[in-house]
């Protein structure tokens, strides 16, 4: 399925869309419990995975999603710091894949979340489709407590769950919530891939895709298509050992939705953002283009300094099967035996890393799920345009480290506008208001003239 995006309707663009009457579609305000949850996770059903569960889940409700909040809103903000020092500079967390996307609905809007709350807060939505999350991943995870005492420990245990996440993915071709570090534009930016697979989604959608591709170089077709198909081989089965780093990986976004219908246009854009992010991000760490000291820096962590983990689990080889740790652990003990330290294990992550898959492709899903039930209501397929997300990533980097400031929406795009909690106190939306209204004067004079003339 190719995703089209259609032209603006020009009817819809002559009119006036922000009105007056506007003003008053606010929403209703629910309540939110900003989420924190730290705990440590037990192991799998398919592959034993320890998991650190220290970072904030930000959520996966299509991030398209108004805000809501319950405080009131505070007086306008003239901090002049750029967003990157107020919100995302040390010791607050680094950007996230959220940070860069949620923008793609609304810049502005974005920013007043900021300068609110300092992040996205979570809605009953967002926390229902947290939930359904929840049990996709424990289709394929489940979770260990680990004890840990230094932030190393902690760290270490995300990269071991990368590692384990690969293991996985080679063994039943799928993983889930695979965590992934890249730095853009000189700043770590974090995500969580929904799910990682050696499965197309639509093998006859990558066939055009290829051929299209050898048909704009210039190739003859079927050499490329020979060529390409290699590296793109469609694989409907679980991974065949000893070949899956031959292979690509394919991504997918899970999005969570309180309808029953799929979102089109606009709403689709921060989804296919993300998930080019995602891919770029991913392919990037793969190859080992990130640097591991950025990283490490970032987060204030030491490197050499050997983990705690096990004496702290109280487990070592010998005593694996005799704690609460079960057997299937393991791969964990080995690797915190062999691998004592951040940097090695990081090491340990990228060897697994090219052991896996040799690329990620072009094609990329977005499946969209009933937020009650879980359900699937439908997928949407992307293709990854690498000038158009590196064109993205500047210009919002542009505005995070305060290059410029946070613009609104366009008035093709007034109807995000009714569903914003900031609508009233935006001075972006009025103005465009004010312009659309002096423009329909404009015509209406214009035309007025045209008649007497007539
Ligand atoms: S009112 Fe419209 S332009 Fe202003 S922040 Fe909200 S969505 Fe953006």
């Amino acid at each position: 399925m190719t995703m089209v995006w259609t032209p603006r309707c020009p009817s819809m663009l002559a009119q006036p869309c922000f009105t007056v009457s506007e003003l008053s579609l606010l929403p209703q305000r629910t309540p939110l419990l900003p989420q924190t949850y730290t705990s440590i996770s037990r192991c799998a059903a398919s592959r034993t995975r320890i998991t650190a569960l220290s970072r904030n889940r930000l959520s996966k409700e299509s991030s398209s999603a108004p805000t809501t909040h319950e405080q009131p809103l505070s007086p306008p903000d003239l901090d002049t710091r750029s967003p990157l020092e107020r919100f995302r500079t040390k010791p607050k967390k680094p950007l996230s894949v959220t940070d860069l996307v949620s923008p793609a609905w609304c810049e502005l809007q974005y920013s007043f979340v900021l300068t609110r709350f300092g992040r996205k807060p979570r809605t009953q939505a967002m926390k229902q489709g947290s939930k359904v999350h929840k049990v996709l991943e424990e289709q394929v995870h489940t979770f260990v407590p680990v004890q840990t005492a230094s932030k190393e420990d902690r760290f270490g245990l995300r990269i071991w769950n990368v590692i384990q996440g690969l293991r996985t993915l080679r063994e039943t071709g799928m993983t889930r919530e695979l965590e992934i570090w890249g730095v853009l534009e000189g700043q770590l930016v974090c995500g969580v891939i929904d799910e990682v697979s050696y499965k197309c989604p639509d093998t006859r959608f990558e066939e055009e895709l290829v051929k299209t591709a050898a048909e704009k170089t210039g190739e003859m077709a079927s050499q490329s298509q020979r060529n390409i198909a290699n590296y793109f081989a469609p694989v409907d089965t679980a991974a065949v050992p000893g070949t899956q780093a031959t292979r690509p990986v394919y991504i997918a976004d899970v999005k969570t939705r309180g309808v029953k219908s799929l979102p089109s246009g606009a709403s689709l854009r921060p989804t296919k953002m993300q998930l080019m992010l995602y891919k770029k991000m991913l392919q990037s760490l793969a190859q080992n283009d990130v640097d591991a000291d950025v990283v490490f820096a970032r987060y204030s962590l030491n490197p050499l300094q050997p983990f705690t983990i096990t004496e702290v689990a109280g487990m070592d080889s010998s005593q694996a099967d005799e704690t609460d740790f079960p057997s299937e652990t393991p791969g964990f003990v080995a690797d915190m035996e062999t691998h004592t330290n951040l940097s090695a294990l990081w090491s340990l992550m990228i060897s697994e890393f090219a052991e896996t898959f040799t690329g990620v492709s072009d094609v990329l899903r977005a499946e969209f799920r009933h937020s009650k039930d879980g359900d699937v209501i439908g997928s949407e397929l992307f293709v990854y345009e690498k000038g158009t997300i590196e064109e993205y990533i500047a210009r919002e980097m542009g505005w995070w480290k305060g290059e410029r400031p946070a613009v609104g929406v366009e008035v093709e795009e007034a109807f995000k506008c009714r569903s914003c909690d900031f609508a009233d106190e935006c001075e972006w939306r009025k103005s465009k208001i004010q312009e659309a209204t002096e423009n329909h004067r404009r015509r209406v004079a214009g035309r007025g003239k045209v008649e007497v003339v007539g």
